[in-house]
């Protein structure tokens, strides 16, 4: 049998083209411009990368972008500073502080200064409390695990009464995942480094959720036949074939596993398509909200 793969890249851009035509609606409706503030800390290549796609795609579909860059030896009070700035700018819907932060910096004492109505990435710990209580919306959904449950809707999952098992549990992707399934009524299970008989809890599950970042741990035969596999992992390979010296690969070793899923995300071309087509999304909503 041979899996049926997700293709995150499609779904994201037919996403996107949606969201930019809200926003010209909005617009020409006398709305807002939606504005998105993104704040880089030090020198971190990868996260450069990160805010460079997600500054061209907000500006691809007519989201204005404030972006601002402080030094590695920047201090905790400038960072709060500027996020306080950015609370009060009418122009900015959606604040992003690119993580993870320099070493030594407060990390939640920042996102928890976001204000709640422009926390577009939801990690502010109230937008996570309501994600986990019964009867409570977040203003925001974490956009990430967002992307994983659209993916798994667009293949077809059925979600409510499923066996989900989410292998990681961190605050921006595994944890919120598993909320995000528990509200879609399935039983989930929630993995991490301790624990035990990792293969066979995975066996069990409908659904599977990898965010682990490490390269290919989930094998082939860990995966229940038929199962619906989402691969968050990005994991860096050397390999000294491609020009730049390395490929990405996901957390599944995914030529066995395309073998046994029903359905399965590739890396790259999954996921990471849809974090960016989610953040857009998330600023978009905040806009609208601003303009009632
Ligand atoms: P993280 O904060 O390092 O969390 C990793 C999780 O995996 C932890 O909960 C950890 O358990 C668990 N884990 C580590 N080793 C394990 C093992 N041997 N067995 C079982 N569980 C294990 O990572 P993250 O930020 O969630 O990211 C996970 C992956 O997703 C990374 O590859 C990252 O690059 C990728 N990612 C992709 C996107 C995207 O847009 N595509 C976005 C975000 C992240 P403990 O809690 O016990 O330590």
């Amino acid at each position: 049998m041979s899996a049926s793969v997700i293709d995150g890249k499609a779904i994201a851009a037919e996403l996107r083209e949606n969201i930019a035509k809200e926003i010209e609606k909005l617009v020409a409706d006398g709305g807002p411009r939606p504005g998105l503030a993104t704040v880089l800390v030090g020198a971190n290549p990868a996260s450069h990368i990160y805010v460079r796609m997600k500054r061209k795609a907000s500006g691809e579909i007519g989201i204005e972008s404030y972006h601002h860059e402080l030094p590695e030896d920047a201090s905790q009070e400038e960072v709060e500073k500027l996020v306080e700035e950015l609370n009060v700018d009418p122009r900015v819907h959606g604040i992003l502080v690119q993580l993870p932060l320099p070493a030594g910096m407060d990390e939640e004492a920042i996102l928890r200064m976001i204000r709640i109505e422009k926390d577009v990435d939801g990690f502010h710990p109230l937008n996570i409390g309501r994600l986990a209580m019964k009867g409570r919306e977040p203003l925001f959904v974490p956009c990430t695990p967002a992307g994983c449950i659209t993916l798994l809707k667009k293949a077809g999952a059925t979600l409510e009464g499923a066996e989900a098992v989410v292998v990681g549990r961190s605050n921006i992707v595994g944890m919120p995942a598993a909320l995000l399934l528990v509200k879609e009524n399935a039983t989930v299970t929630i993995c991490h480094s301790r624990t035990k008989n990792l293969p066979d809890v995975c066996r069990k599950a409908d659904v599977l959720i990898a965010a682990i970042g490490r390269a290919e741990m989930i094998r082939g035969d860990w995966i229940k036949p038929g199962a619906y596999v989402i691969d968050v992992g990005t994991n860096r390979v050397d390999d000294p074939t491609k020009k730049r010296g390395y490929r990405l690969t996901g957390d599944v070793a995914f030529e066995e596993a395309v073998e046994v899923a029903g359905a399965i995300t590739p890396v790259p071309g999954g996921v990471g398509p849809m974090t960016i087509a989610g953040l857009l999304n998330n600023t978009l909503r905040s806009a609208k909200r601003a303009a009632k």
